[in-house]
């Protein structure tokens, strides 16, 4: 099964990718979690990449089309993944679509986490306030200002991939704004129809 959760920052994607992993027993590709660990590894695209993300900005296309790329030819991807904030632009979906198809695949699903921007602020503000609580560092980019600039890229870049999925006949929305356990069973339905 190869999936996109779309929605905008705080939505719940990385809490479902990583249900969706236990259940489906397939990865979940998170460019962020990946840009992020090349910025810890102190690599020249990870250290490109952390500044802009630092300030809320989106990663250049270029960039984490050629990471995605490479991951899922690796052997745990053979039955599918799960893509976690990617594609987050139009020329990103474009890119999906021709890599997939070079590789004689194709996506069986996008599931869009539909929420409201106020609810969305304020996760963000207690992911961030849990993790100083837990002693650990906080995501710079979960700083309220950086968020509000996110919140701002997704609406201007990443929304208008509703359409586009909606278009292809592979958009399935689902209501974000319910409990964890709500959004999994939705999402697990909705799957055991397609
Ligand atoms: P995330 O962990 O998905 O919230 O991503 C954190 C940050 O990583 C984003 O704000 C971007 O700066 C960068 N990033 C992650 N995925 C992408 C992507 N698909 N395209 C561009 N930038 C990305």
């Amino acid at each position: 099964m190869r999936l996109i959760l779309l929605g905008p920052p705080g939505a719940g994607k990385g809490t479902q990718a990583e249900r969706l992993v236990a259940r489906y027993g397939i990865p979940q590709l998170s460019t962020g979690d990946m840009l992020r660990a090349a910025a810890s590894a102190g690599t020249e695209v990870g250290l490109k990449a952390k500044a802009v993300m630092d300030a809320g900005e989106l990663v250049s296309d270029t960039i984490v089309n050629s990471i995605v790329s490479e991951r899922i030819d690796q052997p745990d991807c053979a039955r599918g993944f799960i893509l976690d904030g990617y594609p987050r632009t139009l020329a990103q979906a474009d890119a999906v679509d021709v890599m997939l198809k070079s590789k004689g695949l194709a996506l069986d699903a996008v599931i869009e986490l539909v929420v409201d921007d106020k609810a969305l602020v304020g996760r963000i503000i207690k992911r961030r306030d849990e993790a100083l609580a837990a002693g650990q560092e906080s995501r710079k980019d979960d700083d309220p200002v950086v968020f509000e600039e996110r919140l701002r890229e997704y609406y201007k870049k990443t929304a208008p991939l509703v359409g586009y999925y909606y278009a292809k006949g592979l958009l399935h929305g689902v209501d974000g704004m319910a409990t964890i356990d709500a959004v999994t069973a939705e999402i697990e339905a909705l799957l055991a129809n397609i």
